[in-house]
């Protein structure tokens, strides 16, 4: 079995009983052990991280280094076309406990990507 430990510093200082390891006088809070070769965790964030709570402590402890691994200092733009069109929808207007679907012309607006090569 290959294992990661929680890389959120705080993680042993999370109070579950999870974490409880040891006996008698002896316990302690450790950090969450997480295996690495269960399939839905498999190349994703989730095989440094025991859960949500200890994934966002470690960016917000963190956030700066984490915002230097790669600096974004100017907008990116992706090219599109967008496109309006007006099609027959309906709504239903309720009054006297009875309602009527009312037709009236609905704008649909669809972004589509336009390549540049
Ligand atoms: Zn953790």
């Amino acid at each position: 079995m290959s294992y990661n430990w929680c890389h959120n510093p705080d993680c042993h200082t999370i109070e579950t009983q999870s974490r409880v390891r040891g006996s008698g006088d002896n316990k302690v809070l450790r950090t969450i052990k997480i295996n690495t070769d269960r399939q839905w965790s498999k190349d994703t964030i989730w095989d440094y991280f025991c859960n949500n709570n200890c994934l966002f402590s470690f960016l917000n402890k963190f956030r700066q280094e984490v915002a230097n691994i790669r600096p974004v200092n100017k907008p990116s733009e992706t090219p599109i076309k967008v496109e309006k069109t007006k099609e027959e929808s309906y709504r239903y207007r309720y009054s006297n406990g009875e309602s009527r679907r009312v037709p009236y012309i609905s704008t649909r607006t669809t972004i589509s990507r336009v390549d540049n090569d």
